[in-house]
């Protein structure tokens, strides 16, 4: 349709150049939402394309901080305030060294889609900054985190713009985060979640993306006859995303045996070592290479030794995949191998970890895929459910959060579901995450007017 090469041109001569990730992004929706724009041309004639990819507001800042030797250290921060058309501003922060304007706006983008996606109102953003976590000890985290909230606290609101966690930011950065805002403001507004418990943090938010993940997993798999119990699964990354869709596959009686991090992956096909995973991991913050101290027969491979193309994770021959690294981690070979060896669902715990390329082999090849913006949705659900907590004063269980997110996670399945049936997608859920994701925010926008 001529709509998508027009709207790729005029994104490209915009404000954007050399934005590839969020050319990514923005394609892969333009492309899904085809079915939609043939049945309702109102939405090219209201010009909401144009509308809903330019990010409402772009926040740029600097950060200034001092580490334990005294020595100032200047990085780059950002907060990207795409969308609010469902609600406030929603969305995690992220402190990675790759972080840049397009990563922040790509991430952002989906994030706009997914939050509607679970129905919740919350509008889409994301944040980050381009400071490295790795060897900080912990004042300098708390100096580099005081300093990053300092320098935008008046961008954000309780009813503006909340922040989340994301890569390499955890309860004890959220702590800070939300200290110094309290301190700066003299508030104790729900600016953040995923804070720690004593601190406002609701039950079961730190297992919501990775337990979502699995349910919604599940779900899919059930609706077709078929169940992850007895079956091995392959999971990258060894994050908050990867332990606890780990931990979850365990409770259904899934075989999870793979996790890797930036230097190596693991592989120990007896079942990943769980508690040994999260001592690495949460408390030591060390790298897998010692998880084979431990456990003699597991493998680790090294990132220097990965075959061209490959991650080592997608080499082993699993039922499902679960990519919960990071943005394109499972590229064409991957796909090939995955394919090979007889996979039956990938399912995407990272934001956008499948490369266009891969996706179009799965679906060729007719394997089952579960898009992030739905499979992931999880947590930035229960981060809403955190929100309402806060301000009800009213605090749930672990087990009434677990049923809100069962609940969330299957009736995403259920709108996709009816979504694929209404334009005749078959079981194509990526077009039917974007379609749904679109329908609602485009039909938001028009409500509220130019
Ligand atoms: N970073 C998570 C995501 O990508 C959660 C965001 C949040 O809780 O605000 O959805």
């Amino acid at each position: 349709m001529e709509y998508i090469e027009q709207s790729m041109n005029r994104a490209k001569n915009g404000n954007c150049k050399g934005d590839t990730l969020f050319f990514q992004a923005l394609r892969e929706v333009l492309v899904s939402i085809a079915p939609l724009i043939e049945k309702h041309p109102e939405y090219l004639d209201q010009h909401v394309i144009d509308r809903i990819m330019v990010p409402n507001r772009a926040i740029h800042f600097k950060i200034e901080w001092l580490d334990d030797d005294n020595v100032v250290h200047v990085n780059n921060g950002y907060r990207i305030q795409f969308n609010n058309a469902l609600g406030p501003y929603k969305g995690g922060v992220r402190f990675h060294p790759s972080v840049n304007p397009d990563i922040l706006k790509f991430l952002a983008f989906e994030q706009i889609f997914k939050n509607a996606i679970t129905g919740l109102h919350i509008g889409g953003a994301k944040g980050g900054s381009d400071f490295d976590p790795k060897d900080k000890s912990d004042k300098e985290i708390m100096k580099f985190c005081q300093a990053f909230m300092a320098a935008f606290y008046n961008s954000i609101g309780a009813d503006i713009d909340i922040l989340g966690g994301d890569i390499g930011v955890g309860a004890r950065e959220v702590g800070y985060l939300f200290g110094k805002y309290k301190q700066l403001t003299n508030s104790y507004d729900s600016i953040i979640t995923s804070k720690p418990l004593s601190l406002g943090g609701s039950l079961g938010r730190i297992q919501a993306t990775g337990y979502g993940l699995v349910y919604f997993t599940q779900t899919l798999l059930e609706d077709r006859g078929e169940t992850l119990k007895g079956k091995i699964c392959t999971i990258s990354g060894s994050g908050n995303v990867a332990i606890h869709a780990i931990e979850k596959l365990y409770d259904i009686g899934a075989i999870p045996v793979t996790c890797s991090d930036s230097r190596g992956t693991i592989h120990d096909s007896n079942g990943i070592d769980l508690e040994l995973l999260k001592n690495l991991k949460l408390e030591r913050r060390a790298s897998l290479e010692y998880y084979t101290l431990e456990r003699k027969n597991a493998t680790y491979v090294k990132r220097e030794n990965y075959v061209q193309g490959s991650s080592f994770v997608w080499d082993i021959p699993c039922f499902a995949a679960f990519p919960c690294a990071t943005q394109n981690e499972l590229g064409e070979n991957c796909a090939q191998l995955l394919i090979h060896n007889d996979v039956k669902i990938v399912a995407e715990g990272a934001n956008m970890p499948t490369t266009p390329k891969a996706i179009e082999l799965f679906v060729e090849n007719k394997i089952l895929f579960a898009p992030a913006k739905a499979a992931n949705a999880g947590g930035v659900a229960v981060s809403v459910l955190e929100m309402s907590q806060n301000s009800s004063l009213n605090y749930l269980s672990s087990e009434k959060v677990d049923k809100r997110l069962r609940d969330i996670m299957s009736t995403i399945y259920i709108d996709l579901k009816k979504t694929c049936d209404e334009h005749n997608l078959g079981m194509d859920l990526i077009s039917a995450a974007n379609i749904l994701g679109f329908k609602r925010v485009a039909d938001a926008m028009i409500m509220q007017g130019v």
